[in-house]
């Protein structure tokens, strides 16, 4: 190597190592070393579910591990048919299906990278009718009960463990990882709630973790000393009854000693009422659980390494978390499907450059839950990696993007990656459309990181911006682009509520740039996702400056009732939210409950944040109209309130009005194509994609996919 080569090399190795020390540190296991502190988590995406998808998870995990990660886990997969999640799961229990799971491992080993099995069985959560349990009682989560285990069933679960454990050495894998959290079948072994069972596997703690300790004794027995064997140990279960803090103790004791080589955390049952991921969840918010662990371990001289988990998703939180001891490893998820490169990235001291998860769940779990493959809202190649590929292009092209929302980001970064010459107007002094108004929105902080990862990403491809262009028909035919890409997104629906023209009445815009003033008392027409979130920006007052709890971890644990489970079993008390700052009304012209088309992973939270803040939910309404309240018309007088002035059902019913200080609609939208027409006449053919192509149903990940693929394309 040349001097100035060696020299650049020293100085990224240094630079590396100043950058995330703690992250980017190798971590010795004794019969193998991971190359650094980073394990990508176990994500059921749909790819484990069906024998046509290998080379595609292969693909998948070929990337991510190319990417840089430590250490990987795969979905889970069912070590017998009564462990499945739902029917015909993903399954390791035969050596055929072994040899499928080889051109996973190959791929993966091919690109320098590291990757263990899951092996889940679903006990009571499993969504088809041969799901066991230690007792015979229903989850929330499923409509299936579970038969009760026999001792001799519990033993062929056992034995179901180990030949998976067996088969997934067979097939390649440098580990596993034994699911034993989340409140899966292990789980629910381990607490009274879901163990009614009077033999050695119920009854004293000592009984209940006996199947635990058992599986990781087999499981080691089995696989020999040389093989990585995580345990993903419940730390704070979020259920009323769930464990003590000494049960959980003495169980990261047990399985260390029965052969662990990692104790994974998991945090909260999936029936918990608690948010763990979602993106209104501070970052990094359980790590203190793990560092209590952590210690305990260290204090007995137990030296197995712990890793931390949930809302951990840049280089910088991750590396403070591990630089203050909470934890030996970090393990990210879902930031492995917004960036396959996450850890080069972060290495090459280019994190600006991550594209960063929102914790929005749309395109991943709340695929999962409607039994689709998973992608991920900010990079719609996840999962899709054989399929949506991103060449050069044949011949390079004068292209104009209309429009620097979501759509006309991803596809003007897509083509000028691809090599155009790509100009991106927007009408506006910022990037990001809409983007600027979500983020504004209490617990939507997180949608600020996807427009810094665009900002960077225009510089990086080279795409030519001009911001604070109206753009019409004459300006696109006199620069004669070869293509143009209509990405003007929308327009707010007029709902043509008579007397809506009044003063107190304002759009969603005003209210949300905090263009306008907004009263006490509230009442919002139209109850879709940015009805939801008005309603949360009002109620917690954050146009009046009052914090997200989102950006404050004591806060927010308050208001979930989350407490240290050393205080209070399962960890979860009477929830204390600040009481709300404005009355707010949210309304809705459909009958039945509110937030119907909100994501099914994150519908509920925002109605348990609005109950919280007690907004009142009007459904079945008409609007007859808006006035004031004495029906004389116009407002007299600043201070005076407006009435909205409402019935009931196709008879218009029971006609009422609600008094309040300021109406804001959120009716919905329209697509904004008004540039169509003129270019058609002048002969030039246009693309239209997010808003602009359709409005209803639209949301980001529509936008993103479509900006995308077209951008693939083109
Ligand atoms: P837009 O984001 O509307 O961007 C269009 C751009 O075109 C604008 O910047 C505009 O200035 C520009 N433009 C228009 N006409 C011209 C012209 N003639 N010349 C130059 N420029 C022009 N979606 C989700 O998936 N998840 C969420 O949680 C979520 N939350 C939201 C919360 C709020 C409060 C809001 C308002 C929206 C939310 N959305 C969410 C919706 C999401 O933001 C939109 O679906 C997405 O932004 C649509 O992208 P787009 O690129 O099609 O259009
Ligand atoms: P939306 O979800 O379609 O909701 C529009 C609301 O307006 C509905 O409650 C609808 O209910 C009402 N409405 C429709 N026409 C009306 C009319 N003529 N008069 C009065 N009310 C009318 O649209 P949005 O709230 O504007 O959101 C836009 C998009 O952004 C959505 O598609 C959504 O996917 C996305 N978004 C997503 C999230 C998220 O958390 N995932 C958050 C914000 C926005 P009734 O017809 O019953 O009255
Ligand atoms: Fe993260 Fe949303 Fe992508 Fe899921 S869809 S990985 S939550 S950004």
């Amino acid at each position: 190597m040349g001097g100035f080569a060696a020299r650049r090399c020293r100085y990224d190795a240094l630079m590396t190592a100043t950058l995330y020390p703690h992250l980017l540190q190798p971590l010795d296991l004794g019969f193998t070393t991971l190359k650094n502190r980073v394990l990508m988590g176990s994500m059921h995406t749909g790819l484990e579910d069906g024998r046509k998808h290998f080379p595609r998870m292969a693909a998948f995990f070929a990337e991510r591990a190319r990417g840089g990660v430590g250490l990987m886990v795969t979905g889970g997969f069912a070590p017998n048919i009564e462990g499945w999640a739902k029917p015909f799961a993903g399954t390791l229990s035969t050596s055929g299906a072994a040899g499928r799971h080889r051109q996973v491992t190959e791929a993966v080993h091919a690109e320098g990278g590291k990757i263990a099995l899951q092996i889940l069985h679903t006990g009571r959560y499993g969504y088809q009718p041969f799901c066991v349990a230690p007792s015979r009682i229903q989850s929330p989560i499923s409509p299936f009960t579970p038969r009760a285990l026999s001792a001799r069933g519990i033993e062929r679960q056992i034995r179901a463990f180990v030949r998976c454990a067996a088969l997934a050495r067979e097939a390649g894998y440098d580990g596993v990882e034994v699911m034993g959290s989340e409140g899966y079948f292990i789980n629910q072994f381990l607490v009274a709630h879901t163990n009614h069972r009077d033999d050695e596997w119920g009854g004293s703690y000592p009984n209940r973790m006996r199947l635990a300790v058992e599986i990781v004794r087999r499981v080691r027995e089995a696989v020999g000393p040389d093989f990585i064997l995580i345990y993903r140990i419940s730390l704070i279960d979020l259920i009323p009854d769930g464990s003590s803090w000494p049960e959980v103790l003495e169980l990261a004791r047990a399985v260390s000693a029965a052969g662990a080589t990692i104790l994974n955390t998991g945090i909260g049952w999936h029936e918990a009422r608690v948010p763990t991921i979602a993106t209104s969840v501070p970052r990094g918010a359980f790590t203190w659980v793990t560092k209590k662990l952590r210690d305990a371990l260290r204090a007995e001289g137990i030296a197995t390494p712990v890793v931390t988990s949930n809302r951990l998703n840049m280089p910088e939180v991750a590396e403070a978390v591990l630089a203050r001891g909470d934890a030996d490893m970090v393990s990210l998820a879902r930031p492995f499907l917004a960036d396959a490169e996450f850890v080069n990235k972060a290495a090459q001291g280019r994190s600006d450059e991550i594209n960063t998860c929102i914790a929005c769940n749309q395109a991943c779990l709340d695929h999962t839950f409607r039994n689709r493959m998973s992608s991920c809202l900010v990079n719609p190649r996840a999962c899709h990696e054989t399929e949506l590929v991103i060449a050069p292009a044949g011949t390079r092209k004068r292209i104009a993007v209309v429009g620097a929302g979501p759509a006309g980001l991803a596809a003007a970064t897509t083509m000028a990656e691809r090599g155009h010459e790509v100009h991106l107007f927007d009408a506006a002094a910022q990037i990001g459309g809409q983007f600027n108004l979500a983020r504004r929105v209490p617990g939507k902080e997180e949608f600020e990181e996807t427009l810094r990862y665009y900002a960077r990403r225009l510089q990086v491809t080279g795409v030519r911006m001009r911001l604070q262009t109206q753009v019409d028909a004459e300006l696109l035919r006199s620069h004669a682009f070869d293509e143009v890409v209509l990405a003007t997104g929308v327009t707010p629906r007029d709902p043509r509520i008579p007397g809506q023209d009044h003063s107190k009445v304002l759009s969603y815009i005003d209210v949300l740039l905090g263009r306008r003033p907004v009263g006490r008392r509230v009442a919002i027409v139209g109850a879709g996702g940015i009805g939801f979130d008005v309603a949360e920006f009002l109620a917690n007052g954050t146009d009046l400056g009052h914090a997200s709890t989102t950006m404050d971890l004591a806060a927010w644990l308050r208001e979930w009732g989350v407490t240290d489970p050393q205080a209070q079993r399962g960890g979860v008390v009477r929830p204390q939210p600040e009481p709300p700052v404005r009355e707010v009304t949210l309304l809705q012209r459909k009958p039945g409950k509110h937030g119907g088309t909100l994501g099914k992973t994150t519908g509920w939270i925002h109605r348990a944040a609005l109950k919280m803040k007690q907004v009142q939910m009007l459904a079945g309404v008409n609007y007859e109209r808006i006035g004031a309240v004495d029906g004389s018309g116009g407002a007299a007088h600043a201070d005076d309130p407006v009435g909205l002035f409402i019935s009931y059902g196709k008879d218009h019913r029971d006609g009422t009005v609600l008094t309040v200080d300021t109406i804001v609609l959120c009716a919905g939208q329209e697509p904004l194509r008004e540039l169509q027409a003129p270019l058609r006449a002048a002969g030039i053919e246009v693309h239209l994609i997010g808003g602009a192509f359709e409005a209803g149903e639209l949301d980001a990940k529509r936008a993103i996919d479509q900006g995308t693929r077209l951008g693939a394309r083109l």
